[in-house]
């Protein structure tokens, strides 16, 4: 049985470097055209029976100055609904008005979701982190809130447990 799951984030928190990690190795990109499906296929976690296919939502712009974004924004928000799973990205003890942005459609979608913290390393006050976690908690019934560290390879087998049981 594969599930799919989606890795979404405002660009720049780790995405590409989570799949990576998660797939242990650095080609992760199977197809190009984002725009022409309604999921683009990053990569497949297999494990004994179970498989998960890594997809990234076309569309989850966060810039909707043209009405082509706009509209593809709108095919992202239903074909999210269909994921298993989305594993929703942010960025250590940033939040922006793009995380905001993309908080709004996982609330839409309505599908499960765990918050990945990633860019952990990078926290220099470490006192600053579980407060933190607690804001973010309080914005959304997540499954799970999980600080990793995509880069430093932190976190990255939990994420990857998560996502195979979520099946
Ligand atoms: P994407 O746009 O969401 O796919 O983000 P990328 O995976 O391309 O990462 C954006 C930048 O953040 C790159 O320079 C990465 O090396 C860096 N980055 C990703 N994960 C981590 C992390 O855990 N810690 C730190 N310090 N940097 C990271
Ligand atoms: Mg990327």
């Amino acid at each position: 049985y594969a599930g799919l799951i989606a890795i979404v984030g405002r660009p720049n928190v780790g995405k590409s470097t989570l799949l990576n990690a998660l797939l242990g190795q650095k080609i992760s990109i199977t197809s190009k055209k984002p725009q022409t499906t309604r999921h683009r296929i990053l990569g497949i976690l297999t494990e004994e029976n179970r498989q998960a296919v890594l997809v990234d939502t076309p569309g989850l712009h966060t810039e909707e100055k043209r009405a082509i974004n706009r509209l593809m924004n709108r095919a992202a928000s239903s074909s999210i609904a269909e994921v298993e799973l989305i594993v929703f990205l942010v960025e250590g003890t940033l939040w922006t008005k793009d995380d905001e942005l993309v908080l709004s459609k996982v609330k839409q979608s309505g599908a499960p979701c765990i918050l990945v913290v990633n860019k952990t390393d990078n926290i220099s006050d470490k006192d600053e982190l579980l407060p933190h976690l607690q804001k973010l908690g309080a914005m959304h019934e997540f499954r799970e809130i999980v600080p990793i560290s995509a880069s430093k390879g932190h976190g990255v087998d939990t994420i990857s447990q998560l996502c195979l049981n979520s099946l």
